[in-house]
């Protein structure tokens, strides 16, 4: 299963695939997820704060992007 909010999905750190196969622990609530290409063992919320940084750094390039484009000299 893919982990995503909006337009964004998260990824795993180690070989960037994006889909995680949950890990039903009978005494972890913590939600444990794991890679479903390399197996590497995360949580539901590590990928929602991964999401989160990176709905956070897209906002920060497009208000950059915004930026630079309004600092720009017109043309006549
Ligand atoms: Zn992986």
């Amino acid at each position: 299963m893919r982990v995503c909010v909006g337009h964004i999905s998260a990824h795993c750190d180690k070989c960037g695939c994006q889909d995680f196969q949950p890990l039903f622990a009978e005494s972890s609530n913590a939600h444990e997820m794991a890679c479903f290409s390399c197996g590497v063992r995360t949580t539901r919320r590590a990928l929602l704060m991964q999401i989160a940084e990176e709905t956070v750094k897209r906002a920060q390039a497009f208000i950059e992007l915004s930026k630079k484009a309004r600092n720009q000299p017109r043309k006549h």
